[in-house]
């Protein structure tokens, strides 16, 4: 099969792969129908993650069941699915608590690659959910969209505490933030500022619910929240980036007694234990168990109520992802979709 595969830093080419196969009773295979490029991806790409190449890519995943485990009960061949970044069992004691993205038995899709025509899939019945039916082709990048920056977006939103009553905070307009204020608008909160210096992200997030835009970062960014919210702090803050500015942003920009949402990779975050000890502000995150709200995702999707598959501005074939790396790469491009 077509895959594509990071060699180097900057190199990534869709080259043919052996074909995926079960290797455990609980795995499916599916038949990838469209996958994407994620700003995760672009740590490894930048050479700023080490890689071990020849690398598989991508963990964003929509397609149709081809082959199930003799164990797989919930998915059966010909279903369209929806994946997960992170495969669980679904039944461990972190799963069943609500936390499969830390799941004792996970695995990492990224270490299995879905930019690709076909994709094992570990811990199928954890991991997969089926759409009621065989979706309209205008369905599908919504759905893809719930794989990973749908979900994480809505996670930060949770983990951030956003709803009736709240002005929450988004820090970060990639997909994952813009998807944020998109939860957080579901969620019912009152008000959504989120942070942005790029005019057509602005404009997608306002479509999306913001009801105000802040463009500055750092400390001019959290005094312009802070002016916007009677130099108190937002209630909910969801933090999109994973950088020390942004992680410093969303802690300085959080009330006293309020959530922060953190579901931005970090890298190199450094925090000062006594800057959290006096911020007094509630803080989680990490990987988002993106399999706890995918029901519930589809089900909006499905309905046509929601509609975050507009963050995907590029869509190329599968053989042209070494250009929607670049477009990534270089910030023209939001999100890259790639039909398979
Ligand atoms: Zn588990």
């Amino acid at each position: 099969m077509r895959a594509a595969v990071l060699h180097a830093p900057g190199d990534v080419r869709v080259e043919e792969i052996g074909d995926p196969t079960i290797t455990a009773p609980t795995d499916a295979v599916i038949r990838v129908s469209a996958a994407c490029v994620c700003g995760s991806d672009l740590w490894p790409y930048r050479g700023t993650e080490p890689i071990q190449a020849p690398m598989p890519m991508g963990h964003e995943y929509v397609g149709v069941v081809e082959e199930v485990g003799s164990d797989v009960r919930t998915v059966r061949p010909g279903q369209f699915v929806v994946g997960t970044f992170v495969a669980a069992d679904g039944t461990c004691e972190i799963c069943r608590s609500g936390y499969p993205s830390s799941c004792v038995n996970r695995v990492f899709m990224a270490q299995v690659g879905t930019q690709s025509e076909r994709a094992r899939i570990p811990h199928a019945d954890g991991t997969l959910v089926a759409t009621p039916g065989t979706p309209e082709e205008d369905l599908i990048p919504h759905l893809l969209a719930a794989s990973d920056v749908l979900g994480t977006g809505w996670f930060g939103a949770v983990a951030a505490e956003a709803g009736p009553g709240k002005t929450v905070a988004v820090v970060g307009d990639g997909a994952v933030g813009l998807h944020a204020v998109l939860a957080a608008r579901q969620l019912g909160a009152e008000r959504i500022i989120a942070v942005s210096r790029h005019e057509p992200r602005q404009k997608l997030a306002r479509e999306f619910g913001a009801t105000d835009v802040v463009t500055a970062r750092g400390d001019e960014g959290v005094a312009a929240i802070k002016e916007l919210t009677g130099g108190l702090g937002a209630h909910s803050v969801v933090e999109a980036v994973g950088t020390q500015q942004s992680m410093q942003q969303a802690i300085r920009s959080t009330r006293p007694g309020g959530h922060l949402g953190f579901v931005g990779v970090n890298h190199d975050v450094t925090l000062s234990g006594e800057e959290l000890f006096f911020s007094q502000i509630h803080l989680h995150g990490g990987p988002a168990p993106v399999r706890r709200f995918l029901p519930e995702l589809i089900d909006l999707i499905w309905q046509r109520k929601i509609h975050p598959g507009k963050v995907f501005d590029l869509t190329l074939p599968l053989d042209r992802a070494a250009e929607a790396y670049r477009a990534m790469d270089e910030r023209r491009a939001i999100k890259a979709l790639l039909r398979v």
